[in-house]
């Protein structure tokens, strides 16, 4: 994966990346990575040990990234991350469903499974999915932001590649020849609830349905749609169980 693209030194800004859970801030690290090359730097506060300042914003002057989720949103009271306005934003949503399905499965590492477990866990994220698109996205605020849908970036890489790309470097020209060889090659973390696999130049592209889901059920997914029908709605995305 190496480039001869990594030579070219780009004017890369700090970028703080909001994502909602699942909605592919992993797979658009990498591609950036693979597209900047070592020039860019990701503030790793969330790993342990931490491999940053563990602040936000970051305050190593050379990062470029930061991800964060906002989780304080979870909580019915919770106000979250300060909107600065000297900040470029990187938001990242996706369909609830999708994304509280990919969700649970991750959740599945930690706990029991069970048909209940499953409803009051979607239940629960879908106050915060409602507080977080409402916040980062509906909510006219004169903040600078990009936001990209999972489902927009995995069904057309290129085009949502190049324009993330063109984010953190504006005014750059966009070598969309090394977009294409990063999309195509590109890794997917395919996670369940035992393990994550990876697969291996499988290219960016949405291989999951949430009707293989075991816990799959129309009606309850009409339910958990009815209640976000205006945020989903305003999002672009097309109802597919709620009547
Ligand atoms: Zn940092």
């Amino acid at each position: 994966m190496d480039c001869e693209n990594s030579t070219h030194r780009y004017p890369l800004r700090y970028v703080a990346c909001m994502s909602y859970p699942r909605s592919g801030h992993h797979l658009t690290v990498r591609l950036l990575a693979g597209y900047f090359g070592e020039q860019f730097r990701y503030c790793q506060f969330y790993d342990r040990p931490a491999g940053c300042c563990g602040q936000f914003p970051c305050t190593a002057r050379d990062v470029n990234l930061t991800k964060n989720h906002d989780m304080d949103l979870g909580q019915t009271l919770g106000l979250g991350l300060p909107k600065l306005r000297e900040l470029p934003y990187l938001v990242l949503v996706r369909n609830f469903l999708d994304a509280a399905v990919s969700d649970y499965n991750l959740y599945l590492r930690e706990h029991e499974d069970s048909l209940e477990t499953w409803q009051s866990f979607a239940q629960r994220k879908l106050g915060y999915y409602q507080r977080f698109v409402r916040k980062w996205i509906l909510l006219d605020d004169d903040v600078e932001k990009l936001v990209v849908r999972y489902e927009d970036l995995t069904s057309r890489p290129e085009e949502w590649m190049g324009r993330i790309v063109g984010y953190f470097a504006p005014g750059e020209p966009i070598v969309l020849e090394r977009i294409r060889e990063l999309v195509s090659d590109a890794l997917l973390e395919d996670v369940r609830p035992r393990e994550t696999t990876m697969l291996y130049h499988f290219g960016v592209r949405n291989r999951r349905r949430i009707e293989d889901f075991h816990h799959y059920d129309p009606v309850f997914f009409s339910r958990l749609e009815s209640q976000l029908w205006p945020e989903l709605r305003e999002l672009g995305y097309q109802p597919r169980y709620a009547a």
